[in-house]
């Protein structure tokens, strides 16, 4: 780390000074003026030489650069037109760092990293991602099924710790299962909220994503699976019972799912935060499969 570091408080100031920048709260701007803590986000990334980087919100350059320093190549997303010449000078130096001006949730990303990278380049995603956000860009990042070996992501603390969560903790819900679904999910560190300006309410933390080549169960249909999820955890507090029947109640009557449930050996009284992903599958393929033998019998 260098006093030029764009990260640094004194550099940071006299770059927003400079600009006249004021923070668009709307925007989810909080920038990071700590370089340590930079270093350790772009490190658990573990990029080489030839990696390429995909990066959401870069401010006005500070992690941006310290990943333009590991990798060959940066792509980043930046929705306020007024970083953009910020960025055009503090990043000058470097030239293999490009900025897409845009909302990434409107980007296709698929098309920009087939332009942008090379065919079967090392990819990780490294972000301080906006709040606001956080979750749609990480499901659409995930969704997409984006050639990224890892997503390294800063976020709010509790954000993280329900995505990492595993079954029978109060943070697991159906958020943890529709992301570990397509990545292993490790909450890396904490961050407190002294490190950035203007300070957050929250602390934050990094959670690490490294993509799974196959999802960890097989289900008939994804689609119905995630949602039987989301039904089952409808009121937390309520047994899987009582949401499932509440979920199908257009369908089914609450002694047929009971029964349904037990024909699964999984105990209907159970609340949705100790089942885990596997028995989903199992509950959702089973119910699948009766809806298709409704179906067919009309
Ligand atoms: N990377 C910088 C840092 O660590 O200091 C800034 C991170 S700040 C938390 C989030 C950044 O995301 C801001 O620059 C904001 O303008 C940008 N942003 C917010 N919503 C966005 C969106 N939908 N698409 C792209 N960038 C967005």
């Amino acid at each position: 780390m260098s006093d030029r570091d764009i990260a640094t408080p004194t550099r940071t100031k006299a770059i927003l000074e400079r600009y006249g920048f004021s923070f668009k709260k709307s925007l989810g701007q909080n920038f990071l003026i700590e370089p340590n803590v930079l270093r350790k986000i772009v490190e658990t990334a573990e990029l080489s030489p030839d990696s390429g980087v995909i990066e959401i919100g870069p401010g006005i350059g500070a992690l941006t650069e310290q990943s333009a320093k590991m990798a060959r190549k940066v792509l980043a997303y930046e929705i306020d037109q007024r970083l953009l010449p910020i960025l055009a000078d503090t990043l000058s130096l470097y030239p293999h760092v490009e900025i897409r001006h845009g909302d990434v949730l409107k980007a296709d990303v698929h098309a920009d990293v087939r332009e942008v990278f090379e065919a079967d380049q090392d990819l990780a995603v490294v972000a301080n991602l906006p709040y606001y956000v956080t979750t749609p860009i990480m499901m659409k990042l995930l969704e997409e099924k984006l050639p990224v070996r890892v997503m390294v992501m800063m976020m709010q603390k509790e954000v993280a710790e329900r995505i990492a969560a595993d079954p029978g903790s109060k943070n697991y819900g159906s958020l943890s299962i529709a992301v570990q679904y397509y990545a292993e999910a490790k909450l890396m560190f904490t961050v407190p909220k002294t490190v950035f300006v203007p300070q957050p309410n929250v602390d934050s933390a990094i959670l690490r994503l490294t993509r799974r080549s196959e999802p960890p169960v097989d289900v008939l249909d994804e689609g119905f699976f995630f949602d039987v999820i989301q039904g089952a955890f409808t009121q937390r507090r309520k047994t899987l019972l009582n949401n499932l029947s509440v979920f199908f109640k257009d369908s089914l009557s609450k002694p047929e799912v009971q029964a349904a449930l037990e024909a699964l050996e999984i105990d209907p009284k159970r609340r949705a935060e100790t089942v885990s992903m596997a028995e989903f599958a199992r509950i959702s393929d089973a119910f699948l499969a009766r809806k298709r033998a409704g179906t067919e019998e009309d």
